[in-house]
């Protein structure tokens, strides 16, 4: 008579020939089969919500399958939450810091399919610093009363200061705490710009109007993009009403304040006041050095104390910058497998720092450009199809994305109000012609160059 820790391997040698490498590496890996009983039912144990939606909806079918051909007197599968799944873990794999890694890799992609949230976000996981804590602290109390508290719920501030990262927490949670009562959605500016655009050609207005009434808490990330696309904007203000007379709760982000964005201030400004605007700032040492030990910790490394003050010290403008630099460290780490030397500590963080440039403007980038081609600025955006102007247009484009971290849409806008499958394709253009190119290769550098003296 076989175990259920006997049946289980089994069956999970099965799936694993029948899912995706990722996808069994995210989902199926970390299961147990937690318990059967005389009636037919066994439980499968999985280590968190997200885990035990998505196993139920995506694979109920073949694990039923696949246990059945090992035990025929089975008649349903049962999914459960064992949180001690998680932690059990590193104590099963010591030794196998690469599969760990991988894991790491495997949970940034894991978006649950009908919130859109990544459960990597957690209120947990955010450090609470005075840059902060206002941000937190009202988010903490709209979790506690949806609907209620507090709404809208309006955050700005600069790039990588941890925006996406709260209001997608506060999903995660609010899904936590009441389950399939609240229904929560997260969306970019794009994702539900393109939404919109889809209906209006598709004439599907309703369909749109219909899935995003069904939401209690919408959660609308940089809606700065929105700003300047006039269908778009009309149709987020029907539904910003409409949601809201209805007691849903609205979380929006924005790397400006609200007044800052026109037409946005103009027809919602009333209802701004009823909520509550909060803005996130520059982290300070003490905070920078505590994220900093988080992080270290979700990768499971360990750093000198020195090497963390000197992250800290470096990286000041962007905790996306510590992320990069923290990747980096532990990637050259187990690469070479030795200790880090403070010469290498401080190159991986310069070339990240300086990579990031953040005080160099749109408008730097278009005329630093324009001057390396001897070109005006205003052809460089025009709607000229010369040949002349296609390369520095794209290069612009190219450096928009890749030095300033803007998005597909916002860059078209800076780049002659093109549509922004052009900057994306444009993107695409001179990313795969770069390795083949060094001329390429060159001006691109040089146009850095000039661009870094700016910074
Ligand atoms: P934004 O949306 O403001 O541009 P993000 O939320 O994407 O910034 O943050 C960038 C990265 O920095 C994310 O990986 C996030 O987890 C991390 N981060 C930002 N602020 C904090 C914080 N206070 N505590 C922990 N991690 C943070
Ligand atoms: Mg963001």
């Amino acid at each position: 008579m076989t175990t259920a820790e006997e049946l289980w391997e089994t069956v999970l040698g099965e799936l694993e020939l029948q899912v995706s490498r990722p996808n069994f590496l995210t989902w199926l890996k970390n299961s147990k089969l937690a318990k059967m009983d005389d009636a037919g039912s066994v439980f499968v144990a999985l280590p968190n919500h997200f885990a035990k939606e998505w196993v139920s909806s995506k694979y109920n079918k073949i694990i039923l399958g696949s246990l059945r051909t090992h035990k025929d007197s089975i008649k349903k599968v049962e999914y459960i939450v064992e949180g001690s799944l998680v932690k059990a873990r590193p104590k099963i794999q010591p030794q196998s810091a690469s599969a760990e890694k991988k894991q790491l890799i495997f949970q940034e992609m894991r978006v649950d399919p009908e919130t859109n949230l990544n459960p990597k976000y957690t209120m947990g996981s955010f450090v609470v610093g005075p840059s902060n804590e206002l941000a937190f602290n009202a988010a903490s109390a709209i979790i506690q009363s949806v609907g209620v508290k507090y709404n809208p719920f309006f955050i700005y501030g600069g790039v990588g200061l941890g925006k996406t990262h709260l209001i997608q927490a506060m999903g995660n949670e609010i899904k936590l705490l009441y389950g399939g009562k609240v229904k929560v959605k997260y969306v970019s500016s794009e994702k539900f710009t393109s939404d919109v655009v889809w209906a209006i050609r598709n004439r599907r207005m309703e369909d749109i109007k219909a899935a995003y009434r069904h939401i209690d808490v919408l959660i609308i990330d940089d809606i700065q993009f929105i700003g300047g696309k006039e269908k778009t904007e009309e149709e987020f203000f029907h539904t910003f009403n409409a949601l809201y007379e209805n007691n849903k709760h609205i979380i929006i982000s924005s790397d400006r304040p609200p007044k800052a964005i026109p037409t946005l201030e103009e027809r919602l400004s009333s209802r701004f006041q009823a909520g509550i605007t909060v803005d996130v700032g520059l982290p300070e040492y003490e905070t920078r050095v505590a994220i900093i030990r988080t992080k270290m910790q979700e990768r499971g490394v360990t750093l000198s104390d020195e090497t963390v003050d000197l992250i800290a010290k470096k990286a000041q403008k962007n905790i996306r910058e510590i992320e990069g630099i923290l990747n980096k460290l532990v990637f050259h780490q187990s690469a070479y497998s030795k200790d880090l030397s403070a010469p290498i500590v401080e190159k991986i963080i310069n070339e990240i720092t300086q990579k990031a440039a953040p005080n160099i403007t749109p408008t730097q980038v278009i005329n630093t450009v324009a001057s390396f081609f001897e070109i005006s600025p205003n052809e460089l955006i025009s709607k000229s199809r010369n040949k002349q102007l296609i390369e520095p247009r794209q290069i612009t484009i190219y450096i928009l994305r890749n030095v300033l971290n803007m998005s597909y849409p916002y860059i078209a806008a800076k780049i002659g109000n093109r549509d922004h499958t052009t900057a994306i394709y444009s993107h695409k253009k001179i990313s795969d012609q770069l390795p083949k190119d060094t001329n390429l290769q060159r001006k691109l550098e040089t146009i850095k160059e000039e661009l870094n003296k700016l910074g």
